[in-house]
């Protein structure tokens, strides 16, 4: 049976390409760059919470690490150091090498360097922890929505939430439907270059991790404003045609979680920049709606008439 230090060193020590120092030590080191605020943040997935038991361990990782991007990409921040604190209920190193290459793989193409972390036995459980880097002045804050704004979102919608219907019974799917709702499921890819290139674009923004609905609200609350929201603008994932389940779709579109896709406010008199801008990164942004005064969300059908919007993801409520 391998030590926990015989792990780390197997799994989880690679040379850190920008920390002064990576693995190995009491700390890691870094240095931002000049003009650089650091942006840091943490996320936790539980087995049994956050993904199913048995789920697959180099999807796992490649998730674990994603939503943590995801955080950096709603901060206009570019992410770059992280730290993996990780308990395991044995040293199985099948299981921790497929975990390490989905981490390790996503890690590589956003050049973010793992710098240290914690590993212990315990029901599985995985915490990272990003620092990201923003120029000074330039983050992206949900509180910065104003009346008049548009609301934009980019990719589409529902997607992950369906395929987790589909797994739990609640619909049924071609094996093809199934097998591209649930890479958005698996494998969501973080809007890191889209959240990078709204600096000084996008007046808030956030990204979609319990529910299009809920973390509008969100924004609301921050920016101390309201929205109306057309439901039809809203980029449904393509598996949902030919469903016809209209309320699953709305479910899983309005309070499906898991998407991680960016929802982000900008002036009218950027319309035509991100436009521009969604061209050049080959990524749909969505036009759904305006920001206006007052506190409410109002959500309106293809007939013009007020829809009830339901709740985001809350872990204390179910
Ligand atoms: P300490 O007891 O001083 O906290 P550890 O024995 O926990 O040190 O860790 C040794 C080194 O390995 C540290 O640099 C730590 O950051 C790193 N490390 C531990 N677990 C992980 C992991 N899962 N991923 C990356 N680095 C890790
Ligand atoms: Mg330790």
């Amino acid at each position: 049976m391998p030590s926990e230090f015989e792990l780390i060193a197997r799994y989880f020590d690679r040379p850190a390409r920008s920390a002064l120092l990576g693995v190995g030590d009491d700390a890691a080191l870094v240095r931002p760059g000049p003009g650089m605020e650091l942006a840091v943040s943490t996320d936790m997935l539980l087995e049994g919470r956050h993904f199913a038991p048995g789920a697959e361990p180099r999807a796992l990782g490649h998730k674990a690490l994603a939503v943590n991007l995801s955080d950096m990409a709603a901060m206009g921040a570019t992410p770059r150091w992280a730290l993996l604190a990780i308990a395991l209920p044995a040293a199985d190193e099948t299981w921790l090498a497929g975990f390490s290459q989905g981490l390790f793989a996503l890690a590589d193409r956003f050049a973010v360097d793992l710098i240290g972390g914690d590993t212990t036995r315990g029901p599985l459980t995985i915490a990272i922890t990003i620092l990201g880097e923003v120029p000074d002045g330039l983050a992206l804050f949900r509180a910065g929505a104003r009346p008049g704004d548009d609301v934009w979102v980019s990719g589409a919608l529902g997607g992950a939430a369906l395929a987790l219907a589909a797994r739990s019974g609640r619909t049924r799917l071609s094996a093809a439907q199934a097998e591209s709702a649930g890479r958005r499921l698996d494998a969501p890819e973080p809007r890191v270059e889209l959240g990078e290139r709204l600096r000084g674009i996008a007046t808030s923004a956030i990204d979609i991790s319990d529910g299009f609905a809920g973390d509008l609200r969100h924004v609301l609350e921050r920016s101390a404003v309201g929205a109306m929201v057309h439901y039809a603008r809203l980029p449904k994932a393509p598996e949902f045609a030919g469903l016809a389940d209209d309320r699953l779709e709305r479910d899983c579109v309005l309070s499906g979680g898991d998407d991680y896709e960016l929802l982000f406010t900008a002036a009218q008199s950027s319309r035509g920049e991100i436009e521009a801008l969604g061209a050049d990164l080959g990524i749909a942004l969505a036009r759904v709606g305006a920001i206006q005064t007052g506190d409410k969300l109002v959500l309106l059908d293809a007939g013009g008439a007020p829809m009830d919007c339901g709740g985001g993801y809350d872990h204390f409520a179910s």
